[in-house]
């Protein structure tokens, strides 16, 4: 039997970070075994639906190079895969439960239910439903208080349900005794735990991989398949992906819980995915750069990890800035270019001088960024019009003091005479000047004003490098207006 798979994204904002995640471990199985990877979209949650959710799902799953062999978008032999489109396929199991007996309608209100599980609180009591519609008529429960013209369905949960399961990355799991789960809402949407379980029958999915905050959905799930006579799938629980200080992550405490935030960020897509990879999973030789198709070739259910992951930023950063170096250089000018155009140094439509700079300070650049949202700031000193171009606060106040004004003027003067305007010459003017032969200076202290003259900050590319690409003319400018600006003489 061919190996069937899925990832169940409900559309409710922004993607979660864990739906790159459980994709991409779903489909390294996948592919190992020469299977099918499924998108389903789990949009039953009316009240949380949002509508550009899913179209956010595609973009950023495709961005990563997670690609779907079917869903909502490509179709496929068990279409539709969006669950709204698909409201009819659940009724008939719901009547089928209701039946046999596994099932029964519920009228209580939402008032009545939040009061009974008070009470249950109160008093110490494990909470759940207290059964108080079970096998009442709709008149006899009106009779009784918190009563709704409108039932819901809930699973009649049995004294012994399957509490335990074998899991394909913890081997023997305990689940907790479930509730009487709703499985049939007043809006006549199924909840979550019966379409899964319907969808999952009826798509083939062979093997169910999501996080371990299912597991304790797991026997509620097993007992619609045993109900319904379905032969129950294979569960992979993974381990959820959590914030430095342990807690889960969550979009609303951290921006890289949203998807969607990488790429503005400046990621690199192979660089998260590596990360993704990296933790949850061990490759054989335990090195930590390592690519899709290395993940699927060695994927084994043994070498994923069971401890919860941490979501460590700089890891990442570390992980990008090696993927940013190994880049060539008309992929690194691609990737850069939205960043500077996004940030106004480049125009929308490149012009052939900006493209030609771009493409100039590649070298100079390429290996001094962690993330591509780092460029900007350390090139705006290339791009701007020389109206605009400010010396930082910080560098200025730390370089442009009066003892520097004659290092300025000394480093100017020598550029003058510059012929052939390329680094290595730029770099002989100015240490032949400062350094030794010249003022006799050491070369931090030297650089350090021609630095803040030149580039405007402290951190920015070599110094040679830097005034080379900048061009003869505005590097004197700027160097004999620092000078100007430290009480030096204007030449
Ligand atoms: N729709 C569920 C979610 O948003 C899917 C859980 C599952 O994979 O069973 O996480």
């Amino acid at each position: 039997m061919s190996v069937r798979v899925r990832v169940a994204p409900s559309p409710t904002g922004d993607p979660h970070v864990g739906t790159a995640y459980m994709s991409l471990f779903n489909l390294a199985f996948a592919r190992q075994q020469g299977g099918q990877f499924v998108l389903r979209v789990e949009d039953t949650d009316r009240a949380r639906f949002q509508a550009d959710s899913e179209q956010q799902v595609y973009d950023t799953l495709s961005w990563l190079g997670l690609d779907w062999d079917e869903g909502p978008d490509k179709g496929g032999p068990y279409a539709p895969y969006r669950q709204s489109e698909r409201l009819d396929t659940y009724k008939p199991h719901v009547d089928r439960l209701l039946a046999e007996g596994h099932a029964y309608l519920c009228w209580c209100t939402s008032a009545r239910l939040t009061e009974m599980r008070e009470d249950q609180q109160k008093r110490k009591l494990p909470t759940g439903y207290d059964r108080l519609c079970v096998g009442k008529t709709a008149e006899q429960r009106a009779e009784l208080p918190g009563y709704q013209e409108t039932p819901v369905v809930r699973m009649l949960v049995p004294e012994d349900p399957p509490l335990h399961f074998v899991d394909l990355i913890r081997g023997e799991v305990a689940a907790p005794h479930p509730d009487d789960q709703v499985i049939l809402k007043a809006d006549g949407f199924p909840t979550y735990h019966l379409a899964v379980v319907v969808d999952d029958h009826l798509m083939g999915i062979t093997h169910v991989v999501r996080g371990e905050e299912w597991i304790s959905s797991t026997p509620k799930h097993l007992l619609l398949f045993d109900w319904l006579g379905w032969e129950r799938p294979a569960f992979a629980h993974m381990p959820l992906l959590r914030n430095v200080d342990k807690s889960k992550i969550s979009k609303r405490k951290n921006p890289a819980a949203r998807l969607t935030w990488f790429a503005e960020q400046g990621y690199l897509p192979e660089a998260l995915l590596n990360f993704l990879g990296l933790l949850g999973y061990s490759v054989p030789g335990g090195e930590e750069v390592f690519d899709f198709a290395r993940m699927s070739e060695t994927f084994d259910w043994s070498r994923v990890n069971t401890v919860g992951p941490v979501f460590d930023l700089d890891k990442l950063a570390w992980l990008n800035g090696h993927y940013v170096r190994e880049l060539s250089a008309a992929d690194f000018v691609e990737r850069s270019l939205p960043f500077l155009q996004r940030s106004g140094l480049v125009s929308p439509m490149p012009t052939e001088a900006e493209l030609a700079l771009v493409n100039a300070m590649v070298p100079a650049v390429q290996t001094r960024v962690a993330l591509l949202s780092e460029l900007p700031e350390l090139v705006r000193f290339l791009f701007v019009p020389e109206a605009d171009f400010e010396v930082e606060e910080a560098a200025a106040a730390k370089a442009l003091t009066e003892a520097n004004g004659p290092v300025l003027t000394a480093a100017a003067d020598a550029l003058e005479g510059v012929v052939e305007w390329t680094a290595p010459a730029v770099q002989a003017a100015v240490d032949g000047a400062l350094l030794e032969g010249g003022l006799g200076l050491k070369r931090n202290k030297a650089y350090l004003p021609l630095r803040a003259a030149v580039c405007g900050r402290a951190i920015a590319p070599p110094l040679d490098e830097s005034i080379a690409l900048l061009g003869r003319e505005r590097s004197l400018r700027r160097l004999r207006a620092a000078a100007a600006a430290c009480g030096s003489d204007v030449r």
